[in-house]
């Protein structure tokens, strides 16, 4: 493909997706800018033919009529530019978060795996980056549309306005200059002129963009160290001082300000040396003008128009082909959007419906499962082989690092394993229908997140959750005292940010909420990925307890680091380096005193003997 194909259909499919994500607004940019840009022609063009009848006929009537039409066609032409801005900018809200909202979705439902991928994050980060500090990209393409429209429009009416200035020649014979100037063949120089300047404007204004562009890209580093500490400030960095470092970091290292001065400084230097040209070639147009006057080709109202129109077509001609070079240059952030919008999704997706058995003998079994993170070299679980049963309790329990989350993650299919297949009724688990599959899994992770919504919303996880259902859970998972306590139950918003009437839970209530959120899910599968890290032993203990009194018949899944939580288990797998080292209960594990769990019991025992 060659750079120009490339270029253009870069934008082109930038438009494709703006006129998908956002349509009204891209037609009511388009008409408010035609509008905006014929509108200016009526009175110019007007103007110019009552000063011609001024200098002419002076006829009464005929100027009565010029000026009813220019009044009564601006007041209605105003009237249409009225209502027509008020729908541009009513859309244009709505548009710049249509573009986000449409990112969000995509992110929703890529393939988990790139949601830990750092170079995918990286991918976003640098498109907000360059959306947010030079609004490059997307949006740049979106606001660019009127740009284009207005200097398309421009280029247009200007043109034919002025077409008559070249063609139009006295009879009289004139001497020197003024010759030249009658001859039809005159305005080639114009046009030379006109080139020239334009070419001239264009690679000024490539240069300077190209400048501020640079200069963007030094700070880059220091943009996504501060989006990064952003995400991760909290109560522990404001009691230890951090938010100081972190406003430091922002003025010193990210030294934004010195970037707007010094981007601020190029586009001054620039923008003066473009409007010097401009004003030169106006000049010399001005001048060919009035030599055509002095020729009596044109009338003295025509000098009016064709300043002005020929202003505009400069101005036109030279808004289009900057705006060309700039969108061209935009390509390469353009292009990092589409890189993540193209990031393959491999996923096998499966069709196959989850069998749904009366007997409920469902078993899971892992094959000689083996899995590396994509992007790294070292084996995260390594030739795991075990089988488990619907209804059993199983827990999983190992050091930190071990592989105990990998494990869960590849069971239910965030990921998949590189080697090895895991087994739900003897059929691999990959040929199931993903969603239906997913279905049957409640689990609560170690990073459960209980978002700024309403308990409801956030116990339901939709915006219309059966209500009495949400209660039961939430009083099924202790938090029923707690509930008492809210006027607005369980429509209580869980910060105080948007609403006065909203709460700030402990991480105890939010882990409640977690678990509550994983009954109301009501699978056949319940995992408890350690939501419960940040507790004491004891109290993690109690929760498991607690927990597996709640899921009554289902069928559990434990993780802990902590041998204890998980004693009452029928089976406990214990991980080690990624691999499976033990599986028992607790009493037979405990007897071998070679084995990785009494090493692990007994380093553990001082905390709940
Ligand atoms: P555990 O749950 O037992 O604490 P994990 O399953 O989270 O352990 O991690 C097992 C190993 O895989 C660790 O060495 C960890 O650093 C690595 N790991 C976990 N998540 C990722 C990831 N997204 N990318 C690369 N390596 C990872």
């Amino acid at each position: 493909m060659n750079k120009k194909e490339s270029n253009f259909s870069l934008i082109v499919r930038g438009y494709k997706l703006l006129f998908k994500v956002c349509p009204k607004f891209m037609k009511w940019q388009i008409i408010s800018s035609i509008i905006n840009t014929l509108i200016p022609f009526f009175p110019i063009y007007m103007s110019a033919m009552i000063i011609n009848e001024l200098s002419s006929s002076k006829s009464p009537e005929r100027l009565l009529t010029l000026v009813l039409i220019t009044v009564i066609g601006f007041l209605v032409l105003s009237i249409i530019r009225k209502i027509v801005n008020v729908q541009y900018s009513l859309h244009n809200n709505y548009a710049y978060h249509s573009l986000s909202y449409y990112m969000l979705d995509y992110q929703n439902k890529m393939k988990y795996t790139y949601l830990e991928d750092p170079d995918v994050e990286k991918l976003k980060v640098q498109i907000y980056n360059y959306q947010n500090a030079t609004g490059a990209g997307i949006n740049k393409l979106m606001y660019a549309t009127s740009v284009l429209v207005t200097s398309i429009v421009n280029i247009i009416t200007s043109f034919s306005l002025t077409l008559s200035l070249f063609i139009t020649t006295s009879k009289e014979s004139y001497s020197g200059i003024l010759n030249f100037i009658n001859k039809p063949y005159s305005f080639i120089i114009v046009l030379v002129m006109m080139i020239l300047t334009i070419t001239i404007s264009m690679i000024l204004s490539l240069k300077c963009q190209k400048k501020i562009n640079n200069l963007y890209q030094e700070i880059e580093r220091g943009n996504t160290m501060l989006m990064n500490v952003m995400s991760t400030y909290g109560y522990s960095s404001y009691i230890n001082g951090m938010n100081e470092v972190i406003t430091d970091l922002e003025v010193s290292v990210f030294e934004r300000d010195s970037f707007i001065k010094e981007a601020d400084k190029i586009s001054i230097k620039y923008g003066i040396s473009l409007k010097i040209i401009e004003t030169l070639l106006t000049v010399l147009i001005m001048l060919y003008i009035a030599g055509k006057i002095c020729t009596k080709s044109i009338m003295i109202g025509d000098y009016m128009l064709y300043v002005a129109t020929i202003t505009k077509l400069i101005t036109g001609v030279s808004t289009l082909i900057n705006l060309i070079g700039s969108l061209v240059y935009n390509n390469q952030f353009l292009k990092l959007l589409f890189d993540y919008y193209d990031l393959p999704d491999d996923r096998y997706l499966g069709t196959l419906p989850i069998e749904k058995r009366s007997d409920n003998e469902y078993e899971i079994e892992f094959k000689n499962v083996s899995f590396k993170y994509p992007k790294t070299d070292f084996w995260a679980l390594k030739n795991v082989s075990f089988k488990f049963k619907i209804g059993e309790r199983l827990a999983i329990v190992g050091m930190n690092g071990s592989g105990k989350t990998t494990l869960i993650k590849l069971l239910s299919r965030l990921y998949e394993p590189t080697e090895g297949v895991i087994t739900l009724n003897g059929i691999d688990i990959k040929k199931y229908d993903y969603d239906e599959y997913q279905s049957i899994f409640s689990v609560v992770f170690q990073d459960f997140h209980i978002f700024a919504f309403s308990i409801n919303d956030n116990v339901s996880c939709s915006l219309n959750g059966d209500r009495d259902k949400v209660i039961k859970c939430l009083e099924q998972a202790g938090f029923g005292e707690k509930l008492k306590e809210l006027p607005n139950g369980i429509e209580t918003i869980i910060t105080k940010l948007y609403d006065n009437d909203g709460i700030e839970l402990s991480m105890g209530e939010k882990q409640k909420l977690a678990i509550a959120r994983a009954l109301y899910k009501d699978a056949p599968f319940v995992v408890l990925d350690e939501p419960t890290a940040s507790l004491d032993p004891i109290s993690e203990q109690e929760v498991y307890n607690k927990f597996n009194e709640m899921v009554k018949d289902k069928t559990a899944i434990y993780i802990s680091h902590r041998l204890s939580s998980c004693r009452f288990c029928d089976k406990i797998a214990v991980l080690h380096e990624g691999k499976l080292v033990q599986v028992g209960n607790h009493d037979e594990l405990v007897k071998d005193e070679k084995s990785k769990y009494f090493e692990l019991w007994n380093a553990q025992a001082q905390y709940y003997n």
